[in-house]
C-alpha cells in the first residue's frame, strides 16, 4: 500500500534531510515515491513534468546513500547549471568533462570518496578509464538525466546514451534512475529496455503545470500583442519564433518598442555571442530572449514567468515542452500562443516534402494541434487528455475558461465561401475571394466577369466580418488549402461541407480579453523590495544567477513572516542549514531594518 510505503523510515530521514538540506517541508508530487525507491536500491523510470522537481530525486539520495551518484547529463550548460544550484545547497558536486580544468582534483575527491555526485557526460562511458574510475571507489547510483535520449523513438536521440548499458551492467548492484519529462508510452517502453530497467519500476506524474496559465490568440499585429504581452509581464519572458529572420525582426522592433532588455537567440548567431546572450538571460530578473526553438533544453531558469510563441509550434508535444519552460519555480507564469491561418496553411505544405509514410501521422499532429488552437473549451484538458489524462473539464487558469468565448455555427457562411472559391477556379487568395462575395466588383473582379456569377454579393454586411474567423478556421483544419501561387483552393472536407454532410463552428474570441497580472510578487512592500536588492548584491557578489540564492517564493514568505532570529528564518521555506549560514545574519539585518 503507498501509505505503507510513504511513512517507512528511510523516508521519514529524507524528509528530514529534506528541510535541512534544502529547506522544504516536503516531497512535491511522486518525489517521495521516487526517492523510496532509490533508497531501497530498486531501479526506476521517473517521467516528471519540467519543474517538478526530477533534480532532488537522485540530489537528495546522494547524500544519504554510500558512495558516489552519477549523474548522466546530455550538455555541459545544463551540467553546470545543476552542480551550481547543488553546492549552493551544501551537496559536494562536481563535473567531469573536456571543458573542465581541474579533472584531476575531481578524481582525486572521487577516489576518497568526497563526492555525492559526480556528473558525466555520456560520451565518457565508453572510456576504457572512466570505466575503471567508477571500479576505484562506491558508486551509489547511476541518475540519466533527459533519459528519452536513449530512445530513436524520443524527440532528442543521442547515440552516445546507448553506451550507457554497458557500463552500468558491469556493476550490477547500482541502481539506475532515468528521469525524463516527455515521454509517450511508445519511448518510454523503448526507455526501459535500453537501460535495463524492469517495467514495475516506472513512476509517471501528472503532466499538469497548474501554475501556468494559458491563452492562444489569432495574431493580430505581431508586435503588438507581444509588447502588450510583455508589459504586462515585468519578470524574464520567452518569445519563440518559426526562423531566425523573425527573430533578429522580433528582437530588434520588441527593444525599440518597450524598452526593455530584449536579446535574439537562434542557431545562426555567433557562438560567443549566443553564449553570452544564454548566460545573460539566466543571470536576468526581467530580460526577454526571443529564440527559435534551439533555444530550450540547456536552459535551467526557474523564473522564467512567460512564454509566448509568435507562431504555432510543430506539435502539442512540442508546444508542452516548450510552455514547460515557463513557471518552474511555482510561481504564476504564462503561455500565450499567437497563431495565424498563414501558420496552418504552410505547416500543411511541408507536408508536401514528408515522406510517405509519416505523412498521416504528420497530418494527425496538426489536426491536434489544430483542435487545441480552435477549442472553445479548456486549453489545459485538451492538453492533458492528448498525454492520456482525464482532466476535469474547466481548469480556471487558462482564456477559455476565464472567459468564454462565443460558438456560432457557421456553416452557411463556409457553404459561400467554399463555394466562391470552388466557382472563381481555386486560385485567388482571401481578400479577391472576399470582394466576390461581398459584391465589391472591383476591376479584376469584373475583367475576370466574376461579378455575374451567382455567388457574387451573396454575403451581407452584417456577415461580412465573419468571413476572416471561418476562413482561418478552415485553413487550419485543411477545409481550405493554399495553392502553389498562395491562392485558396479546396481540401480534407470540404466537398462534405459543400453537399452539407458536415458543419463548421467557429469560435470567436471576447473583443476583450481580461489582463491578469502574471507575478504574486507583493507590489510596493519595502521589506519585499529590500530582501530583492539584497539577493542582487548577493548574486554578484557569488557569481550566480539570483534564483539560485532564493526563488521570489521564499523573500515571498521571508518578508511576510518577519522573522527575528536564525531559528524563525530557518521555518521559511526554501532557507536550508547552508544558506541560512551564507545569508542569515544579511537577511535579518534587512528585516529588521524595512520589517
Ligand atoms: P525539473 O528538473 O523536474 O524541471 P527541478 O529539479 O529544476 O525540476 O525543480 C524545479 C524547482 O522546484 C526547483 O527550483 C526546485 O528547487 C523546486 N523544488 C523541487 N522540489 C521541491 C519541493 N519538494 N518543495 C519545494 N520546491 C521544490
Ligand atoms: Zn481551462
Amino acid at each position: 500500500m503507498v501509505a505503507a510505503t510513504l511513512s517507512n523510515a528511510p523516508l521519514d530521514s529524507a524528509r528530514h534531510r529534506l528541510r535541512e538540506l534544502f529547506g522544504f517541508a516536503d516531497f512535491r508530487g511522486v518525489q517521495a515515491q521516487v526517492v523510496a525507491r532509490v533508497l531501497a536500491g530498486q531501479s526506476t523510470l521517473a517521467v516528471m513534468p519540467t519543474g517538478a522537481g526530477k533534480s532532488l530525486t537522485y540530489q537528495l539520495p546522494a547524500t544519504m546513500l554510500e558512495g558516489t551518484c552519477i549523474v548522466i547529463s546530455p550538455l555541459i550548460a545544463l551540467m553546470h547549471d545543476q552542480l551550481r544550484a547543488a553546492r549552493a545547497n551544501g551537496i559536494r558536486a562536481a563535473t567531469l568533462t573536456s571543458a573542465d580544468t581541474d579533472r584531476e582534483t575531481t578524481i582525486a575527491a572521487f577516489r576518497a570518496g568526497e563526492l555525492d555526485l559526480l556528473y558525466v557526460a555520456p560520451e565518457r562511458a565508453s572510456q576504457p578509464h572512466f570505466r575503471d574510475l567508477l571500479t576505484s571507489a562506491p558508486i551509489a547510483l547511476f541518475a540519466i538525466d533527459e533519459a528519452h535520449c536513449v530512445s530513436e523513438w524520443g524527440h532528442d536521440f543521442r547515440p552516445d546514451y546507448r553506451l550507457l548499458r554497458p557500463l552500468m551492467d558491469a556493476l550490477p548492484d547500482v541502481p539506475r534512475l532515468a528521469l525524463t519529462a516527455t515521454a509517450d508510452a511508445h519511448t518510454r517502453a523503448d526507455i526501459l529496455a535500453q537501460l535495463g530497467i524492469d517495467a514495475a519500476g516506472i513512476i509517471i506524474a501528472g503532466f499538469d503545470r497548474p501554475n501556468i496559465s494559458y491563452a492562444i490568440r489569432p495574431r493580430d499585429g505581431g508586435v503588438r500583442q507581444l509588447a502588450a504581452l510583455m508589459a504586462a509581464a515585468p519578470g524574464p519572458g520567452i518569445i519563440y519564433a518559426p526562423t531566425r529572420r523573425k527573430v533578429e525582426e522580433l528582437a530588434e522592433r520588441l527593444a525599440a518598442t518597450t524598452g526593455r532588455s530584449v536579446r535574439p537567440y537562434h542557431a545562426g548567431l555567433d557562438p560567443a555571442v549566443r553564449a553570452g546572450n544564454q548566460a545573460a538571460f539566466v543571470e536576468s530578473e526581467d530580460m526577454v530572449m526571443v529564440a527559435t526553438v534551439a533555444f530550450g533544453m540547456g536552459i535551467d531558469k526557474p523564473d522564467v514567468r512567460f512564454v509566448a510563441h509568435a507562431g504555432i509550434p510543430k506539435s502539442i508535444e512540442s508546444y508542452y515542452q516548450e510552455t514547460g519552460r515557463a513557471g518552474r519555480d511555482g510561481d504564476p507564469a504564462q503561455a500565450v500562443l499567437f497563431w495565424s491561418a498563414e501558420d496552418f496553411v504552410r505547416a500543411r505544405q511541408r507536408l508536401a516534402e514528408v515522406d510517405d509514410g509519416r505523412v498521416a501521422a504528420e497530418r494527425a499532429r496538426l489536426d491536434a494541434l489544430a483542435g487545441l488552437v480552435e477549442t472553445a473549451g479548456c486549453r489545459r484538458a485538451v492538453l492533458l487528455r492528448h498525454f492520456g489524462e482525464a482532466p476535469p473539464d474547466e481548469c480556471g487558469n487558462c482564456d477559455n475558461c476565464l472567459e468564454k468565448p462565443a460558438v456560432r455555427d457557421a456553416t452557411e457562411l463556409a457553404r459561400k465561401l467554399l463555394s466562391a472559391v470552388y466557382r472563381t477556379g481555386q486560385s485567388f487568395g482571401f481578400g479577391y475571394v472576399q470582394n466576390v462575395l461581398t459584391g465589391n466588383a472591383d476591376e479584376r473582379v469584373r475583367q475576370r466577369g466574376h461579378d455575374a456569377l451567382g455567388v457574387f454579393g451573396i454575403v451581407d454586411s452584417g456577415e461580412a466580418p465573419l468571413l476572416r474567423p471561418v476562413s482561418r478556421a478552415l485553413q487550419a483544419r485543411g477545409t481550405l488549402v493554399a495553392t502553389q501561387h498562395g491562392g485558396l483552393a479546396l481540401g480534407g472536407n470540404a466537398r462534405a461541407v459543400l453537399k452539407g454532410e458536415e458543419t463548421v463552428e467557429i469560435v470567436i474570441p471576447p473583443a476583450s480579453r481580461k489582463r491578469r497580472g502574471a507575478v504574486a510578487n507583493p507590489v510596493g512592500d519595502p521589506l519585499f523590495d529590500a530582501l530583492r536588492e539584497l539577493r542582487r548584491k548577493l548574486a554578484q557578489d557569488g557569481g550566480v544567477p539570483p534564483y539560485v540564492i532564493f526563488h521570489d517564493a521564499t523573500l515571498r514568505e521571508i518578508a511576510a513572516a518577519r522573522p527575528a532570529s536564525p531559528a524563525a528564518l530557518a521555518r521559511v521555506p526554501g532557507v536550508g542549514a547552508k544558506k541560512l549560514e551564507a545569508y542569515g545574519a544579511e537577511l535579518l539585518d534587512a528585516v529588521r531594518q524595512y520589517g
